[in-house]
């Protein structure tokens, strides 16, 4: 058990990336030649929790991976980032998660996500974790495990009086209302907002106008995030959906920069509790906006050590 309270908890999951590159995409039945292939640590869930440690949180992630190759090197990337493992539980059941990504030389994409054991994280594990999670500052879930799960883990933390952060990604549509219920913060992106919404959002207007529209679902506060032009925040108890601008960068690899900017947010929201949520989105871009400016996912986040004094 953890001994001293943390700052931040994720429940959610974790993904290995097996990258190919080759020219092209093969077809069925067809082998080709790729010329680059490499292994990154991913999952949406993971990748929040290593940016919030990266920045400082003290943090914890609960998760499942399988009792193989991956899941081993899952806990070592964990233990290498300062992230506590006694949640991260090991199956023989299935796989640790796995992306099997083919990129061709145009950028275009391939992809066969195998969840796993992800799927198998379930309520025994979060009972096991909740003396943690009630002592916890922050609580953070996505929708890559079970959606029940991260139900489960949104509502725990709430009944204990812990910020919960939702992520509701990737999206799926006519999500459970309680999940709105459940947000402190609910922080998507500009498609999973449509989907949700079931309205186009691609500029700062529609983000407002979306925005509104999951803020009377009855979460406290929405965060809608809008790439290079940063993101719109609403609160339930102003009037006002905020745009929060950043300064856009050129982008060499935008692959979860969301996922910076949400763990950013939850490094903020439990460091300092009393600042206006306008603020934490502010600094949270200027996290995800140096992410983007690196190749790979984790191995773009910045570390603490990286980032000028204003930011922590
Ligand atoms: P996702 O990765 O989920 O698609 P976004 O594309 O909205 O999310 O990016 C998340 C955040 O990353 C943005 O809100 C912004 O803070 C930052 N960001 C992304 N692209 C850029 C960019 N070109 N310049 C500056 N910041 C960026």
């Amino acid at each position: 058990m953890t001994e001293e309270a943390l700052d931040v908890m994720v429940v959610g999951s974790c993904m290995t990336d097996l990258v190919s590159q080759a020219p092209r995409l093969p077809k069925a039945g067809e082998t080709i030649h790729g010329h680059k292939f490499f292994i990154g640590f991913g999952g949406k869930g993971a990748n929040q929790c290593i940016q919030a440690a990266r920045l400082g949180a003290k943090t914890a992630m609960v998760c499942k991976v399988g009792k193989d190759f991956f899941g081993d090197n899952y806990i070592q990337n964990f233990k290498d980032n300062g992230v506590n493992t006694d949640f991260v539980g090991q199956t023989s059941d299935a796989a640790t998660g796995a992306a099997s990504i083919i990129v061709n030389s145009a950028g275009e994409n391939a992809i066969v996500i195998v969840a796993g054991a992800n799927m198998l994280l379930g309520s025994e594990e979060l009972q096991n974790a909740l003396p943690a999670i009630k002592q916890a500052k922050v609580l953070v879930c996505q929708l890559e495990i079970s959606p029940q799960t991260s139900l489960l883990a949104l509502q725990m933390a709430q009944e204990n009086k812990v910020k919960t952060i939702f992520n509701p990604a990737p999206a799926i549509p006519d999500l459970d209302a309680a999940f709105y219920r459940a947000s402190d913060v609910f922080c998507c992106n500009e498609s999973e907002a449509e989907l949700l919404t079931g309205s186009s959002v691609v500029n700062v207007e529609d983000a407002h106008r979306a925005g509104r529209e999951l803020l009377k679902r009855g979460c406290r506060s929405v965060v809608i995030t809008l790439g290079p032009q940063g993101c719109v925040v609403l609160e339930a108890e102003e009037s006002a959906s905020k745009h929060v601008p950043t300064t856009a960068v050129t982008a060499v690899d935008t692959t979860g920069a969301g996922d910076s900017f949400t763990g950013a947010l939850a490094f903020y929201m439990a460091h300092y509790p009393t600042m206006p949520l306008e603020e934490m989105a502010r600094r949270a871009n200027r996290v995800a906006g140096v992410s983007v400016q690196a190749v790979g996912t984790q191995a773009s986040y910045p570390l603490r050590k990286d980032l000028p004094a204003e930011l922590l």
